[in-house]
């Protein structure tokens, strides 16, 4: 009797020990994230609707993915050395991707960050130890006090500094295509026919859109851009017009710039959200689906709803959420805010 009590308990103990079931640290978090269907905001279309639900990252946004790939690729093959300075112009996300791999890994982390972000997005970079410098949003890129010439003249004054550049790397797009466009094959069991996502640096797009057209030509990519940035004249015409450059508040999305991580080629075409329209579906999306999401949501969503006539009954359109609510409660979930922009009349 008593050794089959002591087999029993060895038995129970090392069955626990080897299925105890943790991530060493909070980077193996990374990835895997839900897909959830739409159920109300999208009933007027013929289609399945299915949201690759980001804001399930430790960072709370897709960009925790590429963040970790760019510093990855970057100390194999040495341009990130030991103790080294992580520099990079960020609307937020991607400087708390950085920040967050750069505490484990023991670097330090500077991020750049142009004056229409919200201040909740600085003061959460601040809050994961990172040095914040703000740079005014209407300027030239090639201005010297623009945020992407900050940045560049960060890198070379610090010494043992790296600057990412997440607009021509190409572990940005990597990341997706490794990462994101295989988890949306696999869930929707390869039966995707559309995907629809917001584009700034083009990574996400770029990356998942040849992952699943690798998969089947047949899938349709489309990019949702902002009025105000270049990317949808450019894919239509091939002109880089800078009559289309003018100040915008939807954050995340649209460029005055052509990233090298945009890959037009893979891109079937653009619809242009207004900033009103980003914001009012931001806001719906949270009363109507219980998904408390950033801009860049709204805008992909009112996209989607614009592309209607191109969806058929046996379609399944993936749409792609970036980022969590939590950094925009003092803009497109704040009432006043809302009203001042002359935006409460939904
Ligand atoms: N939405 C949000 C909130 C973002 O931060 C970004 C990145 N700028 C995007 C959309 C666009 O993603 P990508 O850079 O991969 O094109």
């Amino acid at each position: 009797m008593i050794i089959f009590d002591w087999a029993f308990i060895s038995a129970t103990f090392v069955f626990q020990y080897l299925y105890m079931n943790y991530a060493n640290n909070i980077l193996e978090t990374i990835g895997n994230t839900p897909l959830v269907k739409l159920n109300h905001i999208t009933k007027d279309l013929p289609c399945t609707v299915l949201a690759k639900y980001e804001t399930f990252n430790p960072g709370n946004s897709v960009k925790d993915r590429m963040a970790l790939q760019m510093i990855e690729d970057a100390e194999a093959d040495g341009r990130l050395k030991p103790g080294g300075t992580i520099i990079e112009g960020t609307s937020g996300n991607t400087g708390m991707g950085l920040a967050l791999a750069a505490i484990i890994k023991g670097y330090k982390m500077i991020c750049v960050i142009s004056d229409k972000q919200s201040q909740e997005k600085i003061d959460i970079l601040r809050a994961v130890g990172s040095e914040v410098h703000v740079c005014p949003t209407d300027v030239a890129p090639d201005d010297p006090r623009s945020y992407y010439s900050v940045s560049k003249s960060l890198s070379t004054e610090i010494p043992n500094s790296w600057y990412v550049n997440q607009y021509d790397n190409p572990s940005n797009c990597k990341a997706h295509f490794q990462s994101t466009g295989p988890e949306i094959w696999d869930q929707t069991d390869g039966k995707v026919t559309h995907f629809v996502v917001g584009v700034g640096t083009g990574g996400t797009i770029s990356g998942v859109g040849s992952f699943l057209k690798l998969k089947n030509p047949n899938v349709k990519v489309w990019g949702i851009d902002t009025y105000g940035s270049v990317f949808k004249k450019y894919h239509e015409t091939g002109i880089f017009d800078e009559n289309e450059i003018y100040p915008y508040v939807t954050e995340g999305i649209g460029e005055d710039i052509l990233p090298l991580n945009v890959r037009f080629e893979i891109i079937d075409g653009f619809t242009k959200v207004t900033d009103k329209d980003a914001a009012v579906y931001t806001r719906k999306l949270a009363k109507k689906e219980g998904m408390f999401l950033g801009n860049s949501a709204g805008a992909a969503i009112k996209g989607l709803l614009q592309l209607k006539a191109h969806f058929g009954p046996d379609d399944v359109v993936v749409v792609l959420f970036h980022d969590h609510g939590s950094r925009y409660v003092g803009k497109m979930y704040n009432d006043e805010w809302m009203a001042k922009m002359g935006w409460l009349d939904e």
